[in-house]
């Protein structure tokens, strides 16, 4: 017998539609590309969704063709988020800080068949247009009289000539659920980056567990900042929840440095932010130097990768802002866990409930996981045993676009190629990456941990810990740092710093300094560049 409840298609429109019905007069603030801050609503965002579909009907696009982005987070990046998926094409945001034959490649891969740009990104798709064979119409992200007359892109229109002569009405198409609605390709550390395809399900189930309260937590109540860019992992799915809980959204579009942050986080009354770790070490970088506090922020999600414990203190304890340390991948939609404290551990000592805030998380519903031997043999949640870390469940990918890298399941089961631990209540920590960890005379030392300790020293920017080939143990950590500007510190001193903070075989035999750590293109630290630039080094005990 089937259950008699009425059957509708969980559609990416009807997100759009809900904000426009409930929360039209709720707040979109954009800083621009051109510097200015641009205001509207989400009544306006429905409207220019409708008409983003309607100038792609107008363009006889076919059912899930791909239209694919080059853009910051703005008002406009939010009307294709809705107008291209709404309308049953797919929208592939593509991550700029990819280098042009990167970028060239992808939009061929995915077969783009329109592509929207922020005029800050005129130099890449000058340098690329030629190559992007499959692309029929190149859109500059500006207002008519801004479009370059000698850009040298053919079949350049700007976005407002591109949506302005369509009609603001539109019948959102309905279809099944399961067909895709954006996509995003992944870094990938070995062959050609791979491509997440999204679906209209996943991601509305997504949206609706993003924004409980023990996930990110968002309401008509909030206003949100979201510094996880729109080009990566559709910023961690908040566009979405957005639509679906009404809040206020406040973009930061190009300026991601830490001073045009802080001051839209005070200036729009911002409650809620997400980003980075790398993000925010550059806003509490220019904030503790002038002795500046903020006067609405509660709460902050952290991911992407490791949040350093001393990230958690400073905002916990110097400006009384929460820190949510949340885990997940682009395979993942990404979210995957998130931390939250659960009511028996509110009355635990503060210095035991910040050990259980630094882990990534425990898992939301919707999302299954496991830690497993090298086997495949299930391993205790002791919060000790470590393993390959599984997952699976609606928001996960089961294959990637046109099959690129064959099957990636493990009996139903999606390797994360992370290393972690699970403790009795269910939270996962992360230890590294299964390419990263450390292998010392027969025990894994995990990077992180080294790192974390060397990021709670005050001389410390950042500091990336690697192994290096040792002919008794196989390998040993070395800790490569960048010091803050203006700070010194010595080999000794920071070595002295690991003292009684770890087991003794595991502080790093070395401390080497650089004056940056390499990082990819989404901002996570890249190790397999920084052991190439170290590949003459010698450990002292070699
Ligand atoms: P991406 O698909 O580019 O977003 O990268 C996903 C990977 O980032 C994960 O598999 C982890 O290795 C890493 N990552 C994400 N969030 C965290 C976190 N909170 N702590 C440690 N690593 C993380």
């Amino acid at each position: 017998m089937l259950g008699l409840m009425q059957s509708q298609p969980l559609l990416i429109s009807s997100l759009i539609e809900f904000a426009d019905r409930h929360h039209s007069d709720g707040e979109i603030v954009s800083r621009r590309v051109e510097g200015d801050i641009h205001r509207y609503t989400w009544a306006d965002v429905a409207k220019r969704s409708r008409q983003v579909a309607g100038a792609l009907d107008g363009m006889k696009l076919a059912f899930s063709d791909r239209v694919a982005t080059l853009a910051w987070n703005g008002y406009r990046h939010l009307e294709l988020y809705f107008g291209v998926s709404g309308s049953g094409r797919v929208l592939h945001t593509i991550n700029p800080r990819l280098h042009p034959d990167q970028v060239a490649w992808i939009a061929n891969h995915a077969e783009d068949q329109v592509l929207c740009f922020d005029m800050s990104f005129l130099p890449i798709v000058q340098a690329v247009h030629a190559r992007c064979t499959t692309v029929k119409q190149f859109v500059a992200m500006c207002d008519a009289d801004k479009l370059p007359a000698d850009s040298g892109i053919p079949n350049l229109i700007s976005y407002e000539a591109w949506i302005g002569k369509q009609p603001t009405a539109y019948n959102w198409p309905q279809f099944d659920e399961n067909s895709a609605s954006s996509m995003c390709y992944t870094s990938g550390t070995t062959g050609n980056p791979k491509a997440a395809l999204y679906s209209h399900r996943s991601t509305t189930l997504h949206a609706y567990a993003a924004a409980l309260p023990d996930v990110m937590s968002l309401s008509a109540r909030d206003s949100v900042l979201p510094v996880v860019p729109m080009f990566h992992v559709n910023a961690w799915g908040i566009p979405y929840s957005a639509a679906l809980t009404g809040c206020k959204l406040v973009f930061p579009g190009p300026a991601m440095d830490g001073k045009s942050i802080y001051e839209l986080i005070e200036s729009e009354k911002v409650s809620y932010a997400a980003g980075v770790p790398t993000v925010w070490q550059m806003m509490l970088g220019h904030m503790k130097p002038a002795g500046l506090k903020f006067s609405t922020l509660k709460r902050t999600v952290i991911g992407g990768s490791a949040c350093p414990p001393a990230m958690i203190h400073a905002f916990q304890e110097d400006y009384g802002v929460e820190v949510l340390h949340a885990w997940g991948m682009t395979e993942m939609s990404p979210l995957g866990t998130l931390n939250t404290l659960k009511n028996k551990q509110l009355s635990l000592p503060a210095d035991e409930q910040m050990k259980i805030r630094l882990k990534q998380g425990r898992a939301i519903y919707g999302v299954d996981m496991k830690i497993v031997d090298a086997d495949g043999k299930e391993l205790p949640w002791d919060g000790k045993t470590y393993g390959d870390l599984l997952v699976k469940g609606p928001w996960i990918v089961k294959e990637y676009f046109k099959g690129e890298g064959g099957d990636p399941l493990k009996d139903g089961w999606f390797p994360t190629g992370d290393v972690a631990t699970i403790d009795a209540n269910g939270f996962m920590q992360i230890t590294d990456r299964s390419k990263d960890v450390i292998k010392s005379g027969g025990e894994w030392i995990s990077s992180i941990d080294v790192e974390n300790i060397a990021m709670a020293h005050p001389a410390i920017a950042m500091a990336a810990c690697v192994g290096m080939p040792h002919p008794k143990w196989d390998e040993r950590p070395i800790i490569a740092v960048v010091k803050k500007p203006g700070m010194e510190v010595s080999v000794a001193e920071l070595l002295k710093f690991y003292e009684g903070k770890t087991a003794k075989w595991q502080i790093p035999d070395d401390v080497v300094f650089v004056d940056a750590i390499p990082l990819g293109a989404t901002g996570k630290m890249q190790k397999m560049k920084l052991r190439e630039q170290l590949k003459d080094y010698k450990l002292p005990s070699a």
